[in-house]
């Protein structure tokens, strides 16, 4: 393990260049647990810095979580409150029933300027929890009820987190025997090798999110771009893994038709109607967002114009107007429809 409090004494000029996780916050009682020995591992030249409880230092006032973003600092922690929550309205089902995700991290290693967790959380420094245990005893009892889908990635990116975590083998291997349980792994990571690592399970979905490369290089800072994650998509098909392609959210910008287009000619240049036809299925949306996490999101980022927009208000979600959504949602499913049949694209509706 390495030593509590090395290279704790950076002058305030160094810790605003230092690197991401140069800083690891330690709740006490986790210090030796396996998994937090295992990931401290990997950052030797850490301050790592004991604390009582993750949220003295996640939800403490006056932060600047903008700044935090540009050079996060980590949190290891023990998650003893609710492991798995109903799936939220602005999520995507896909028509599964009973439809559930969980936050094994909470903040992401990306930092999209459309982030919801922007408008979520006070601070930009990332939570990981180290019991997984718990959260595979979790996923028992769900399972013991009925079938359950569970998104494993959905508030951060974990597949951006693996190297260091394991987290994606983790529960890779314990899916293979828990046959009640379908899960997907979102991500905008490049994650190639994750692909050709991992023997591919029908109930392991990954889902990957695509995004113009303007919009990647404008506004999805440290992900990417588009033909990296094309890659992965790639290699995970050729691989036999069940594969999602997430064009969500599309955002509205000027140029948006042109851009998409562009971004729909190179997946089908990379993949070829062929490959196109191996996805398990695809989903389109454009932004949403609650608009309590709106109202925090415009206050805390007031020069983002992505937020500034004059949303429509609809039972406590901020939308595009219904024209404009239907707009651009139908022209990237016009683009698609050559080459894939419609009953594999997923739409996503308010509830009624
Ligand atoms: S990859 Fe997803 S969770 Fe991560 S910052 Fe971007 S939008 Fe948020």
């Amino acid at each position: 393990m390495p030593p509590l409090s090395m290279n704790c004494s950076s002058s305030a000029a160094e810790v605003r260049l230092a690197a991401p996780f140069s800083h690891i916050y330690v709740e006490e009682d986790i210090l030796a647990h396996r998994q937090t020995q295992e990931i401290l591992s990997h950052f030797r030249d850490a301050c790592i810095i004991p604390i009582h409880h993750y949220k003295d230092i996640f939800n403490r006032g006056r932060q600047n979580a903008a700044l935090q973003r540009r050079s996060p600092s980590l949190i290891l922690a023990r998650n003893t409150g609710s492991l798995i929550y109903p799936g939220a309205p602005v999520c995507q089902d896909f028509g599964e029933k009973h439809f559930y995700y969980t936050s094994l991290c909470m903040n992401c290693p990306f930092d999209c300027d459309y982030c919801f967790l922007k408008g979520m959380y006070p601070t930009g420094n990332l939570v990981l929890f180290v019991n997984t245990d718990d959260y595979l005893k979790a996923m028992d009892d769900l399972c013991s009820r009925h079938p359950s889908y569970l998104c494993l990635s959905y508030d951060t990116d974990l597949c951006a987190l693996e190297s260091w975590t394991g987290y994606i083998h983790f529960f890779h291997d314990a899916l293979i025997t828990r046959e009640n349980l379908t899960v997907e792994v979102r991500t905008k990571a490049a994650c190639t090798d994750l692909m050709t690592d991992l023997s591919p399970i029908s109930r392991l979905i990954f889902a990957f999110t695509l995004s113009p490369d303007y919009v990647a290089r404008t506004w999805e800072h440290r992900t990417p771009g588009l033909s990296a994650r094309l890659k992965a998509v790639k290699t995970g098909l050729d691989a036999g893994h069940p594969v999602r392609l997430c064009f969500d959210p599309m955002l509205f910008f000027p140029g948006w038709k042109q851009h998409y287009r562009d971004m729909i000619e190179t997946l089908l240049s990379t993949l070829g109607e062929e490959g196109l036809s191996r996805v398990r299925d695809i989903s389109v949306g454009t932004f949403r967002i609650s608009g309590t996490y709106l109202k925090t999101f415009r206050s805390q980022y007031p020069d983002n114009p992505l937020v500034q927009y004059p949303f429509r208000l609809k039972d406590g979600y901020a939308c595009y107007p219904d024209e404009l959504a239907e707009e651009m949602e139908s022209y990237l499913i016009r683009l698609l429809s050559p080459c894939v049949d419609e009953n594999r694209i997923f739409r996503w509706e308010a509830e009624p």
